[in-house]
């Protein structure tokens, strides 16, 4: 049998293979090989030298109106390929239309919010950060905040679930900054991102070095990192425990974000009933947060918390929408769910489903369903489960483990406060939904919630038609979270260039400063 293709990597502007047999990428409905990765033998510290050398110098010597032309021209790149790009998530992440789509339009659509946020910050080199402070009895000595565009590289090491809008959400406000990119995927998936970044750079609308990829290990990339390069990782707690003990975080300070794994909650109004809209719009979100993406999605709702007196109601309404959940092969017409993108998390799923079944009962479990046009035996599709317990004040393991997939667990609460606590037990998470038609109600949550969650997302009857979805991570929104989910801070709008820019303040007189802010902007939100 002849061997799949090798990917190349692209680094140093071109083309590189790895060497050796590669590692292999599966179509996770099929089981097929598709693809290979490798990059043994790439010589990681020359391509980060050409990377912060050619590429970051050439970026940085433009305008942010100019980078914002940048990233325009990726969107036409990626616009253009569209179809290209639903062929491979088909085929290697196993997902339907709808799905592929949060992760390439998702992406394309971040690109495009930052090329239009950057060209209102015009020809300016730098950022102005707040105003100017009086030091001393001289009016004339002032302190000014600045912020520079870092001179180092900006390394994305980032999960499997998301290979398009993950690089480019992190890309977009990096790029826009005037910092170069290398990007490590996730492996099982990395395909996407891989050919997303040869278009762009075969395409030669970004400066050589300023976009790079690098699939399959990991293994050095760190140890190439210097002090003023960044780190954005996306990925597993366990893995952003070793990456914050890594020589380049603690010895050489490389400034570093994490988004990690989270338990995010929805809670139902104490005051909604049976027949409310708050208790409908509830019981639609969490249906839909558990089925989008085969609830691979590190913002899927985790845990569910309803009044007492509607567990059973919301417990009903939710497994009569899953049941209509059908999930396979996602080229058949017929399926809403296509697969896990791995049998690897096929397994993973399974095993932290038994896990949760330890404080849990399945109040709806699709399991009994049969697979639509896909071999079980072979095929990484799971179906949704709904859990629920009783006693979710007893519970431990249903507030710890994230199950990567399609699962999520109702649980009834006896007060409001009771209600709080029980959702700040995920120890900080990336979003917390609130089902009421009650403003009054739903202030309160946000101020209860806010300070253990990266954004508070609220749901009413006014904007059931509006609202942006529980799940979906609006570049105009802050996306990370406190705690366990990691730290760290994305998006939200422009803030998110903080992290490629370094601080500064400039002490000096009034005429210097005057002659700063000429080429400089400040950082309106
Ligand atoms: P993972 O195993 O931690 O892998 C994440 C990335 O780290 C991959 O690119 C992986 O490469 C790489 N990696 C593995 N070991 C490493 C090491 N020792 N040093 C440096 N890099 C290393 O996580 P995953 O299982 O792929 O992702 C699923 C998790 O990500 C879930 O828990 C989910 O909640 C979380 N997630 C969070 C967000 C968010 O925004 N907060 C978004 C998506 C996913 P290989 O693939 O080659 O192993």
């Amino acid at each position: 049998m002849s061997q799949t293709p090798l990917l190349p990597n692209i680094v140093a502007g071109q083309a590189q293979s790895g060497q050796g047999a590669g590692t292999p990428l599966f179509d996770p409905v099929l089981g097929t090989e598709l693809v290979r990765v490798s990059r043994d033998g790439l010589d990681v510290a020359s391509a980060f030298r050409f990377a912060r050398e050619q590429g970051g110098a050439a970026l940085r010597a433009l305008s942010y109106r100019e980078r914002a032309g940048l990233l325009a021209a990726v969107v036409q790149v990626l616009q253009a390929k569209r179809d290209d790009y639903y062929a491979i998530a088909t085929a290697n992440s196993g997902t339907v239309t709808r799905d592929s789509a949060v992760d390439i339009d998702g992406g394309i659509f971040t690109l495009g919010q930052y090329a239009k946020w950057g060209e209102k910050l015009g020809d300016a080199r730098a950022l102005l950060d707040g105003g100017r402070i009086r030091l001393g009895k001289d009016e004339g000595f002032q302190a000014q905040h600045i912020l520079t565009p870092t001179r180092g590289l900006a390394l994305f090491i980032n999960a499997f679930n998301f290979p398009s809008w993950g690089l480019w959400e992190k890309a977009a406000p990096a790029l826009l900054s005037g910092v170069p990119v290398v990007v490590k995927p996730g492996t099982p998936t990395a395909w996407l991102t891989q050919r997303m970044v040869q278009d762009v750079v075969e395409a030669g609308v970004l400066p050589a070095g300023a976009l790079s990829v690098i699939c399959g290990s990991s293994h050095g990339l760190l140890d190439a990192l210097e002090p003023f390069d960044v780190l954005s990782f996306t990925g597993s707690a366990d893995t952003a425990a070793l990456i914050r003990g890594h020589d380049a975080v603690a010895k050489r300070s490389v400034r570093v974000n994490i988004e990690a794994d989270s338990l995010n909650s929805a809670l139902l109004d104490p005051a909604a009933t049976a027949d409310s809209e708050a208790f409908k719009l509830f019981v639609n979100e969490v249906a839909r947060e558990m089925t989008v993406k085969s609830g691979q999605k590190c913002t899927a709702i985790r845990r569910a918390f309803v009044p007492r007196a509607l567990y059973q109601a919301a417990a009903d309404a939710i497994g009569a929408k899953l049941a209509k959940t059908t999930v396979g092969n996602p080229r058949n017409e017929a399926v809403r769910m296509g697969a896990l993108v791995s049998r690897a998390q096929f397994d993973s799923v399974r095993e932290g489903l038994a896990q949760l079944l330890t404080e849990a009962q399945a109040l709806y479990d699709g399991r009994s369903q049969a697979l639509v046009d896909a071999d079980p035996a072979v095929a990484a599709c799971a179906q949704p489960v709904l859990l629920g317990t009783s006693d979710p004040v007893a519970a431990r393991v249903l507030h710890d483990v994230e199950v990567f997939g399609p699962v999520a667990t109702l649980m009834p609460y006896d007060s409001e406060t009771q209600a709080y606590g029980l959702i700040r037990r995920g120890q900080g998470s990336l979003v917390a939904s609130v089902y009421s038609a009650d403003p009054a109600f739903t202030a309160r949550a946000a101020l209860e919630l806010a300070d253990s969650h990266g954004r508070v997302h609220a749901i009413s009857p006014e904007v059931a038609q509006s609202q942006t979805g529980h799940g979906n991570v609006m570049p105009h929104s802050l996306h990370g979270g406190p705690g366990r989910a990691g730290g760290g801070e994305e998006l939200g709008g422009l803030r998110a260039l903080g992290f490629y820019h370094r601080r500064s303040a400039v002490q000096a007189h009034t005429g210097a400063l005057d002659a700063l802010a000429a080429s400089a902007t400040p950082l309106a939100f």
